[in-house]
């Protein structure tokens, strides 16, 4: 067979054979192959329940806008359309937070967003917390970027603080509510990231995709915080509070304060987006602001609020049972600690053998998630109810 004579696969060939979730939906289907019959899925993220009236409304009426010889439209703005863009910063006013409509972005969704961003920096090094959402460290990875990790553990929550005498200029990726551990930073605690990156100069890649999550004193946007604007950029979807995971819409945020030595990032992203991206299609950002108007936020919290209910209930039943955990009250992640010291890896068979439930081994996740287990709560309440009978009957759990 030829083969190319390129010098090689560049830095894929640091990457894990398989993306984490590739390799949880391979191990299922294995599963299946051989024994038949069905199972529980609370491992990949994915939301359960369809989309919003107020948004299948839009999205229909502007589908049939496109058929019309008078309002078809071809390519769409690089950075949205402003009626999308004016939604998103009235979003943020209802956060008391003051954001341009020319400093929000409109993407097809926050891994594309939050896995490009560091491209303006060029080669740089990044920080990231471990366990964590796997894209960070991976695209920093195919970006030539060093990575240092910053453990998480049952001390700190899950929720590191900034490092303690490090002072190197970094991209700091954050996300919270976090995916996997669950945890949300509180006001104080992002204050002292914030804090950090300013006097270390380095940049905050704050990914908010679960900001709708966010109860009682957390904050919904980075840019609650005072200083954010000159250290921050924020990622936000619509995958998981409106449903938009097949359709994909999100936004970055970039505040005109922020400035890369003397050159404003907003710039230099306007640059990046307008050479690679060709925007959002109109139906789906015409979707997008019905699911940000009155009506269609109503709606999507009521979604929200089912999965916030799954999460208590299954906090609930781990408690019970004395296992620790953490998550599950401003996100619809619950973290637990593998029972009878179970090696992630272990857990996941065991629970997959024994209850046909579907997790995420923890280490997929990072180092630092060895010996624990995410269960995802993006699922139907009748279905939550079954796992959790299911879970009642495990033998780890008696
Ligand atoms: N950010 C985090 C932390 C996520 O967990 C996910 C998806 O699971 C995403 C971003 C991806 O969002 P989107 O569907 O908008 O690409």
């Amino acid at each position: 067979m030829n083969e190319l004579r390129l010098p090689a696969a560049g830095e894929f060939a640091l990457l894990k054979k398989n993306y984490l979730f590739t390799e949880v939906r391979r191990k299922t289907a294995a599963f299946l192959e051989e024994n038949g019959g069905e199972v529980i899925n609370l491992g990949v993220g994915d939301v359960a329940y369809p989309l919003p009236p107020a948004v299948t409304e839009a999205l229909a009426s502007a589908s049939l806008e496109m058929g019309d010889n008078v309002r078809f439209k071809g390519y769409p703005p690089e950075g949205g359309y402003p009626f999308l863009r004016r939604a998103i910063v009235s979003y943020y006013e209802g956060l008391g937070v003051k954001i341009k409509e020319e400093e929000v972005f409109v993407g097809d969704g926050a891994k594309t967003d939050v896995s490009s961003f560091a491209e303006v920096f060029g080669r740089t090094e990044a920080l990231v917390t471990d366990p964590v959402y796997p894209v960070y460290a991976d695209s920093s990875v195919l970006l030539g970027n060093a990575v240092k990790f910053l453990r998480g553990n049952k001390s700190n929550g899950f929720l590191p603080p900034p490092p303690r005498g490090d002072d190197k200029p970094r991209i700091i990726y954050l996300c919270s509510p976090n995916n996997p551990s669950g945890g949300a930073y509180d006001r104080a605690g992002l204050k002292e990231w914030v804090d950090y990156a300013l006097s270390t100069g380095s940049v905050i890649f704050f990914d908010a995709a679960y900001s709708a999550f966010a109860g009682e004193g957390i904050p919904r946007s980075v840019f609650e915080t005072d200083g954010a604007k000159e250290c921050c950029v924020e990622f936000c979807s619509f995958s998981k509070f409106a449903g938009f995971t097949n359709l994909r819409c999100s936004w970055v945020t970039v505040p005109e304060e922020l400035k890369c030595r003397k050159t404003q990032v907003i710039a230099l992203w306007r640059r990046r987006q307008s050479t690679k991206f060709n925007g959002v299609s109109y139906p789906v950002q015409r979707a997008a602001e019905a699911a940000l108007s009155p009506e269609g936020r109503r709606e999507c919290e009521k979604t929200v609020s089912i999965y916030k209910s799954n999460a208590e209930r299954i906090s609930a039943f781990l408690g019970s049972r004395g296992v620790w955990h953490c998550g599950g009250k401003n996100s619809p992640y619950i973290w637990l600690e593998c029972p009878e010291r179970l090696s992630s890896e272990e857990f996941f068979d065991g629970l997959l053998n024994n209850c046909r439930i579907v997790g995420t081994p923890g280490n997929g996740f990072g180092s630092a998630g060895e010996g624990f287990f995410r269960l995802s709560c993006f699922a139907r309440e009748e279905v939550v109810a079954e796992a959790l009978e299911r879970l009642g009957d495990c033998p780890y759990f008696r």
